[in-house]
């Protein structure tokens, strides 16, 4: 399924299946969630996207042809594709633990092909390896879950939470906070009762409109939803001396807010990718935690639906391209 004019549908192309080149591998996808950012780059929202791209960045599949000069990954390993795809490894942010800043970072479904596809070409040493997790059930941990994990992380030690957009990533972080023991109170559109019963039913504390106040001071709000309105607000719901972290690729303009929102050490920070770090760390953290992904299921023909029904606020959880 490939984008070939940004703001027009995916078109169904059928090609001849991808080689792998040396430090590569090829996948047979055995599913692909559908995240925000395919939004964002199939909308045209975010600039330079490589044409005509097929998108996708939750890509769960089996290594099904070895490029040369592969090592430690074998035909027939289940392996998770994630958005970074490759980086230069010696800028200074590659030597310095902050590959996701990496200077030419190339990310998948954006700048190198995604995962809306029967096969994938991977770099090899972006490969996360899956063992015999359910593929359908863990796509969606490779964005959204890892997301909101780099979000928790740079959220610091906060015994009460709140989430501003409760969807794909805002119901797995929810979660990863429960069971950490945390208080999480999740903010969402106005008036969707749909997504407040559905954070209820995951155990929230308390679930209401993010246009509303907080009922309570917070120690930390991640935002997921891309809708700058909700970084003032969530400035002034958050404690002194704590953070806001904005963890979406792209967000509408921040309005102006007083300063004293900002004083008194409030902190508002952004998350930016992912390392693969990040993806050893989240996998390890969660194996017992026996996280629930509610999903929608898509045909991969089906995934300018998938991607109408994100845009529209249609179903709860994520939505997951099969082919
Ligand atoms: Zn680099
Ligand atoms: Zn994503």
């Amino acid at each position: 399924m490939q984008l070939e004019v940004p703001g027009q549908p995916l078109v169904a192309r059928r090609l001849a299946d991808p080689e792998p080149g040396a430090g590569e591998v090829r996948l047979r996808v055995e599913a692909c969630g559908v995240c925000r950012t395919d939004l964002h780059v199939v909308d045209g929202e975010l600039p330079g996207a490589m044409l005509p791209l097929i998108p996708g960045h939750e890509v769960v599949g089996w290594v099904d042809r070895l490029g040369a000069d592969v090592a430690g990954l074998a035909i027939g390993q289940r392996v998770g594709v994630a958005w970074l795809g490759s980086t230069c490894g010696h800028c200074r942010y590659c030597r310095s633990g902050r590959e996701n800043l990496c200077d030419t970072a190339r990310f998948t479904g954006y700048t190198r092909p995604g995962g809306f596809a029967s096969h994938i070409v991977a770099r090899a040493a972006f490969c996360i390896p899956l063992g015999t997790a359910d593929p359908v059930a863990t796509a969606p941990l490779l964005c959204a879950g890892l997301i909101g994990w780099r979000a928790l992380v740079r959220a610091g030690d906060a015994p009460t939470i709140g989430i501003y957009g409760f969807g794909a990533a805002g119901h797995l972080l929810a979660q990863v906070a429960l069971r950490q023991g945390r208080r999480v109170l999740a903010f969402t559109r106005p008036h969707d009762l749909a997504a407040q019963d559905f954070a209820c039913g995951l155990g929230v504390a308390w679930a209401g409109d993010s246009d509303a106040p907080s009922p309570e001071p917070l120690d930390a709000a991640v935002i997921f939803a891309p809708a700058g309105e909700l970084v003032p607000r969530a400035m002034r719901a958050v404690r002194k001396g704590r953070r806001v972290v904005c963890a979406g690729i792209h967000m509408s303009d921040i309005p102006s807010m007083p300063y004293r929102w900002l004083w008194e050490e409030r902190e508002l920070v952004s998350v930016t990718n992912l390392t693969r770090a990040d993806a050893f760390a989240y996998f390890e953290a969660v194996a017992g935690m026996h996280l629930h992904a509610t999903i929608r299921h898509y045909r991969l023909e089906e995934a300018n639906l998938a991607l109408d029904d994100l845009r529209r606020g249609r179903f709860q959880g994520a939505a997951v391209l099969v082919p």
